[in-house]
């Protein structure tokens, strides 16, 4: 179980800056050795994911709520990585994954947030979006070219992009007062660590599939990403949809925390089985009498 103060220190509380530059993405449960530290994290890690299995169960059962898990980071972050470790242990049936790249040519006919909300979770599941809504204000704001219209988003300059949080923080709230918890996951990783990460991607040949040589040029654009990042996090950072800033440069701290903060919110829900109406109960009395008969 995570400490309250970590959770509260990873938040970017609503109406404060998230200030990503000032946080540290090296952190590693300081003050504790990190052999230590490694240990209890693993230890903590098993417990999250044994009890994760358990809360998924019962809001599969439930199937009163949904969660949508928002992951966005840079190249190299761990994004593929957290969501292995993280959803190993949870039934399939209850979990879905979707992967966002480059929208096709029709998703772009639509309005920017057609595509996600298309595969938004049913209550009783967990969706998790690697990449997200947010591309629309993060690489869209970096290339405002791929608005096609970017004549528009140059001309109206920060009043675009200020519609578009807003749009986002409607939709988010939207989904938060009809049973969708949205919990917002950035994986921060520092400069240094990804070029660290893409050269083992170029060392390992195993890895080369990984290996995208968009990858260095969006890399170029490092200060552009982070201005948007922090913008936007800042911007749409809510109530009801929080934004974590998950330190990413140990990809074992990464896990952990995503792990306890996921289960620390499913915790909060204190669900429990459905228990049937008397009516229902007579009737598997009357089942459980029929089978034994045969
Ligand atoms: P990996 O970490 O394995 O590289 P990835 O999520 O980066 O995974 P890629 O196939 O490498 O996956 O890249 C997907 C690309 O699609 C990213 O560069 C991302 O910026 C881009 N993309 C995602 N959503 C949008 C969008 N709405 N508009 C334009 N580009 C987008
Ligand atoms: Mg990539």
């Amino acid at each position: 179980m995570l400490p309250d103060d970590l959770m509260q220190n990873l938040l970017v509380k609503p109406g404060s800056g998230a200030k990503i530059a000032k946080r540290d993405s090296a952190w590693a449960f300081d003050g504790i050795d990190q052999d230590e530290a490694k240990k209890q994290a693993t230890e903590s890690l098993e417990r999250d994911l044994a009890e994760l299995a358990k809360a998924q169960d019962l809001l599969y059962a439930n199937a009163s709520r949904a969660i949508l898990i928002v992951l966005q980071a840079m190249d190299a972050a761990g994004k593929d990585g957290t969501i292995k470790h993280v959803m190993s242990g949870v039934n399939p049936q209850g979990c879905r994954v979707y992967s966002f790249k480059q929208p096709s040519t029709e998703e772009r006919a639509h309005n920017f947030l057609w595509r996600y909300s298309r595969l938004l979770p049913e209550r009783g599941m967990i969706g998790i979006f690697n990449r997200s809504y947010y591309e629309e204000v993060l690489v869209v704001r970096v290339h405002p070219e791929l608005l096609g219209d970017s004549a528009t988003a140059k001309k109206d300059g920060p009043a675009y992009w200020k519609a578009r949080y807003e749009d986002i923080i409607g939709f988010e709230q939207h989904l938060s007062r009809t049973g969708t918890t949205v919990l917002k996951f950035f994986l921060h990783i520092s400069n240094k660590v990804q070029k660290k990460r893409l050269l083992e991607r170029l060392d390992d040949p195993a890895k080369h599939w990984k290996f995208s040589a968009n990858d260095l040029a969006e890399r170029a654009l490092w200060s552009d990403y982070m201005d948007a990042y922090d913008d936007a996090i800042t911007a749409t950072s809510t109530e009801w949809a929080p934004w974590y800033v998950i330190p990413a440069d140990h990809k074992w701290v990464a896990r952990t925390v995503v792990a306890g903060i996921l289960t620390q919110t499913i915790r909060g829900f204190k669900l429990s089985y459905p228990v049937l109406p008397p009516d229902k109960e007579a009737a598997l009395a009357v089942a459980r009498k029929k089978l034994e008969e045969e």
